[in-house]
């Protein structure tokens, strides 16, 4: 058996009761997962201080001394241990408030001490609560070994002395008892051609660093090996879904796609969607099926990418599916692509949750026989009754809103696969695409069509509100339309609603009919009311919209062009650049005002700060998943399908990509890892996936 495999109660130190407490708390079951916690940060312990050099701005001081007049004050419970550190130059207190029977026998004043804590100032006196003590003699600092390992421990592990200490010498147990082989998973060759010290040395030196140098290899060794194995994994899967799966061949271009495209078309493609436009057609005509992430920033024209895409499935005889996550959405969609379609004779269905049954038959019927060609909806056609005659490709708007599992069912309604285009408005950042989406191809628009201005986004306190009405009002009098968002936050969501109409309340005074008039829409109309509302907006009957974040996905009023965010500091990153990207739409210039509390935390001030710089949809990404960490943005926290035991995708970017192109050459050598010098590295992969079975089939 692999040595690593041996049960973590067998380690000498630990014993059946240490080892139940380490399998709950910190899923610690075997050798392997125990040499596999990281420390998840280091203590520099090179340098020493003098004890009269204590002070408190430190975060830990390390000095050499001795202990005397160890005494223990206090009854049961409440017992403390103190005892005096001295050198000489000083002395300073020490006080234990728990385990006391382990650390009172240690305590000798014949012998010297390493000792390192945080000095407290108290009385005019400095003490230190539960130091590190170790003996000088045997200290590993003493020893030349200068970063100290910190591992995350819980409460029930410090309370029964498992502190972090205590792992540390666990683990070096763990390193000297077996003198573990560990089996190397990567080849010599890869190891040279990558720069990759050996994996034993560098389990070795992440929790005992010779020094910072030796540390980063180390890091990066193993970092590498985990987003390789993972890219390994993503690419299989991707290479043999290519093999296995053939496509549908769409190499017609066709009459009323050149029509559409001389005719119709209300502008000139910009470079990035003609870019874009050739990587479909080549998929689509390729024998693939085709599997692309469309991303592009709000209003940078996806739209048009997807009704071309369309007009060449139906030009090659295929139904055509175009999906959104909200019904407003879809009916937009329905009303903008219907307008640009019926031009070259193709007819549109709309389908969500509101059509009538009568109605929903009638469009079954034609959808089954193929006398309708292409459909509009929610959800909604995910339902099994919905049968096509031939579907060819499925579009899919802003797809962070659907799960894995709705768009594999879309898959589900065709013999051959359907040609597959994703397009999302969010973002997302280099690292996670590759890893969320590894198996996808992607595509970026990353130019926004001609004569737009970049809006400008400002930030206020509310104090300012006065000098924000009076720019409303001259903006209103140059004829522009605003939007004034409120926060929704669902727990609280009575008071949000009073947020929301107090606000409407003192716009309305400030802006009276009938010189002025204000809509406003939230979550407690009635769907045709809020319908209602929206389109005064649309049509410009109305020249304030106050609402709540219902806004957020897919309004197009280009007319309007002031973006008012009222607690902006409430708002996530994703959202905020969403709501702003509601305006910016038309030819003149346009603003996004964020307004705040005084006082903000220092997460929201970077979010502000973020908006305020930038308006590139890439690097608001970017600073989300610095702040929030990769789980919370792809919302897979809880499904820990990104959780990694040292790499980080907010951080190791660059070694993603390195392990990225090191998987892809590998799988081009030996696509099945089958020759003999894979075979180690071949064993590893299968227990990886064995590990890790999700990433395969995430998209
Ligand atoms: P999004 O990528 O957010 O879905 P849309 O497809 O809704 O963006 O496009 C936003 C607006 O830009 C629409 O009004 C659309 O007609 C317009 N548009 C798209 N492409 C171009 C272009 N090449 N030139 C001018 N306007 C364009
Ligand atoms: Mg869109």
């Amino acid at each position: 058996m692999n040595p690593l495999q041996t049960k973590i109660e067998f380690l000498k130190g630990v014993g059946p009761k240490r080892a139940e407490l380490l399998q709950k708390e910190l899923r610690i079951f075997t050798f392997g997962d125990l040499l596999f916690h990281f420390p998840f940060r280091y203590v520099d312990r090179s340098k020493f201080f003098t004890v009269s050099e204590s002070n408190q701005d430190q975060a830990f001081m390390q000095f050499k001394g001795h202990v005397r007049k160890i005494r223990k004050i206090g009854q049961a419970r409440k017992m403390r241990l103190v005892a005096e550190f001295y050198d000489s130059t000083g002395v300073i207190e020490l006080v234990w408030f728990k385990g006391i029977k382990f650390v009172e026998p240690k305590l000798d004043p014949d012998k010297e001490f390493v000792l390192f804590g945080k000095p407290t100032r108290f009385n005019g006196k400095y003490n230190i609560a539960h130091p590190e003590l170790e003996l000088a003699s045997t200290s590993k600092v003493a020893a030349g070994r200068s970063l100290q390992p910190i591992y995350h421990t819980t409460e029930k592990l410090n309370a029964k002395n498992l502190h972090t200490k205590a792992l540390e010498k666990l683990v070096y147990t763990l390193t000297q008892q077996i003198q573990v082989v560990i089996p190397e998973n990567l080849t010599p060759e890869l190891m040279q051609k990558w720069n990759l010290i050996p994996r034993n040395k560098a389990l070795f030196e992440v929790h005992f660093p010779t020094n910072t140098d030796a540390l980063k290899v180390a890091r990066y060794r193993l970092k590498f090996e985990e987003l390789f194995f993972m890219q390994l994994q993503i690419l299989r899967f991707k290479n043999h879904r290519k093999l296995q799966r053939r496509g549908y061949v769409f190499n017609k271009v066709g009459e009323r796609f050149n029509q559409f495209y001389q005719e119709v078309l209300p502008f000139d493609l910009t470079g990035a969607q003609k870019k874009v436009v050739k990587e479909i057609r080549n998929d689509l005509k390729s024998g693939d099926q085709m599997n692309r992430l469309l991303q592009g920033d709000v209003g940078s024209g996806k739209t048009i990418v997807a009704v071309l895409t369309i007009l060449l499935a139906i030009e090659n005889g295929y139904q055509s599916a175009l999906m959104a996550p909200t019904s407003i959405l879809a009916f937009q969609h329905f009303d903008g692509v219907t307008e640009l379609l019926e031009k070259v004779g193709v007819k549109t269905m709309l389908l969500t949750g509101a059509t009538k049954t009568k109605e929903r038959k009638e469009m079954l019927a034609k959808l089954a026989t193929g006398e309708v060609t292409v459909i509009i909806g929610t959800h909604a056609l995910l339902e099994d009754r919905v049968k096509f005659h031939n579907l060819g490709l499925v579009v899919i708007d802003e797809q962070h809103r659907f799960g894995v599992a709705q768009r594999s069912r879309m898959w589900a309604k065709s013999k051959v696969p359907p040609h597959i285009l994703i397009m999302s408005a969010t973002p997302i950042p280099r690292t996670l695409a590759m890893s969320f989406y590894g198996d996808l191809d992607v595509s970026v628009i990353d130019e926004l069509p001609p004569g737009r201005k970049p809006i400008q986004t400002i930030h206020k306190y509310d104090a300012n509100r006065l000098g924000v009405m009076g720019f409303m009002r001259k903006e209103i009098e140059k004829g522009r339309q605003i939007y004034i968002v409120y926060p929704l936050i669902e727990e609280s969501e009575h008071f949000e609603y009073k947020d929301l109409m107090d606000g409407f309340e003192s716009i309305s005074r400030e802006f009276p009919p009938p010189q002025f008039q204000v809509s406003v829409v939230h979550g407690r109309l009635k769907p045709a009311d809020k319908e209602m509302e929206m389109q005064r907006f649309v049509k410009g009957q109305t020249h304030i919209m106050v609402a709540t974040t219902v806004i957020e996905v897919g309004v197009n009023v280009p007319n309007a062009s002031v973006m008012i965010i009222e607690s902006a500091e409430k708002f996530g990153l994703a959202q905020l650049h969403q709501l702003r990207g509601r305006v910016g739409r038309g030819s003149d210039q346009s603003f996004c005002v964020l307004i705040t509390d005084y006082k903000l935390s220092a997460d929201a001030r970077t979010r502000i700060e973020t908006m305020v710089r930038t308006n590139d949809g890439f690097q608001v990404a970017e600073a989300d998943l610095q702040l929030r960490g990769p789980g919370n943005i792809m919302g897979t926290q809880q499904s820990g399908i990104l959780d990694f035991a040292i790499a980080d995708l907010a951080t190791d970017g660059n070694i993603l990509k390195v392990a990225r192109e090191a998987a892809q050459l590998l799988l081009e050598q030996d696509a099945n890892l089958r020759l003999e010098i894979h075979s180690n590295l071949r064993k590893h992969f299968i227990s990886y996936v064995k590990k890790h079975p999700n990433w395969g089939s995430i998209s």
